[in-house]
């Protein structure tokens, strides 16, 4: 069967693709996704809320792995919450810049985008696994489990994992790795489970994320831990020391202050930090530094306070791998090898957006953005 494009992937970035070259053109288009339906995988964003995006994305080195200004500035978050609002769907952005639909769920937003679609008779979806990619003189063959078509124009949007169904075409990946995924150290079973709201979570190169942190048996999940494994992803290396700092609202002089202070509070020592830190925390501390439990707070010397300092601002901990629950692959197509509309330099008439391309950002709507962003030049380039 041949159509004039066809779309493999209907995740977030293959769906604006095929939107926007629908709202513009009555060529026939064929979405190829193994999932039954148009957009689903939205439904488990941001925790069933989906971060749709970030009003401030640009300079976008400081959100993504590369600059990708001029991909942004093409399709801006504004404008994308100005295309789903003409989808019927309204957001709003939080104090933190995160724009989530108004309802609060991603249902809403994987709504318009299916009521949007089966509007055009010109668009098919069908639900399959695409299993091999081939060029064919100017056409592209698709062979799925079920199926063989062709196109003159192909666009790959199946998502973070390099797929063997490209192997047949010479394509510049960039090694991949899995990011925004919670980090494993060395045992942290001490304070499993205990939610750190904001701490900061650093690495060696001095790169530090303030947010909340939780640990886990053997390591930090949370926002801030997510932020910084998106570092060891691109360095295709979970390895190394990081540093958390429990308090990062105090200084390390003003916490050396204020627990000479707490000396006053005429307390035994195991009651020191009530009121300051949560039980199994404060016990933690004391465990590391070794202090006598008989002693009372007046008795703790300023060598004891520091090291409480220590403890508290300076946990160090050491990277061994990540857990499996990442949120993105870090990776991909080699940016370079493509132009400015997405298209590659190879082959001509072969598109890709969204995470298959090296692109990835941190927490925060950032990797919808570019999803969005790139689908949308995609889709106005053909
Ligand atoms: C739990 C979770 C929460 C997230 N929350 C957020 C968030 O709140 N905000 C944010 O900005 N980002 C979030 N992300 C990241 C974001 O979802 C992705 O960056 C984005 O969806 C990428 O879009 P995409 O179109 O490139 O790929 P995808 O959305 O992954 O779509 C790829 C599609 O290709 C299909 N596919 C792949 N291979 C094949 C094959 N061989 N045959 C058939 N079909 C195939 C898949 O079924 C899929 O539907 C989250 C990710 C996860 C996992």
């Amino acid at each position: 069967m041949n159509f004039d494009v066809i779309i493999l992937g209907g995740g977030a970035s293959g769906c604006m693709c095929a939107m926007t070259i629908l709202k513009k053109s009555k060529i026939h288009v064929l979405m190829i996704d193994a999932g039954n339906k148009p957009a689903k995988k939205l439904m488990v964003t941001g925790n069933g809320r989906c971060n749709i995006s970030n009003k401030k994305c640009v300079p976008s080195q400081e959100f993504y792995n590369q600059n990708i200004d001029r991909f942004l500035n093409k399709f801006t978050p504004d404008e994308t919450i100005s295309f789903f609002h003409d989808l019927g769907l309204e957001c709003y952005a939080d104090n933190e810049n995160r724009f989530y639909p108004i309802s609060n769920s991603a249902k809403s937003v994987v709504d318009v985008i299916n009521n949007e679609l089966e509007k055009y008779k010109n668009f098919t979806f069908l639900t399959d696994f695409i299993e091999k990619i081939d060029k064919k003189g100017d056409n592209f063959e698709i062979f799925t489990k079920s199926n063989h078509f062709n196109c003159k124009k192909l666009v790959v949007a199946m998502g973070g994992k390099i797929d063997s169904a490209l192997i047949n075409l010479d394509i510049d990946w960039i090694q991949s790795k899995e990011s925004l995924v919670a980090i494993k150290t060395n045992s942290t079973h001490f304070l499993n489970g205990i939610r750190v709201s904001p701490a900061k979570i650093s690495n060696l190169n001095g790169v530090a994320y303030e947010g909340e942190i939780l640990f886990k048996e053997s390591g930090v999940s949370g926002i801030a831990a997510f932020n910084l494994s998106a570092c060891f992803a691109r360095n295709k290396n979970f390895s190394g020391d990081i540093e958390i700092d429990l308090l990062p609202q105090y200084t390390d002089n003003y916490l050396f202050e204020l627990l000479l202070n707490r000396k006053s509070l005429e307390c035994s020592i195991n009651k020191f930090f009530d009121g300051l830190l949560v039980p199994q925390l404060a016990y933690h501390i004391f465990n590391g530094c070794n202090i006598d439990e008989n002693k009372s707070s007046r008795q703790l010397s300023n060598e004891e306070i520091n090291e409480f300092v220590k403890k508290i601002k300076h946990l160090k901990l050491k990277v061994r791998s990540c857990y499996d629950n990442n949120q993105v692959i870090s990776g991909g197509v080699n940016m370079k090898t493509l132009t400015e509309n997405l298209e590659s330099k190879k082959y001509r008439n072969l598109y890709f957006c969204g995470e298959i391309c090296d692109v990835d950002g941190i927490c925060g709507g950032y990797n919808l953005q570019w999803a969005w962003t790139s689908g949308h030049i995609v889709g106005a380039a053909i």
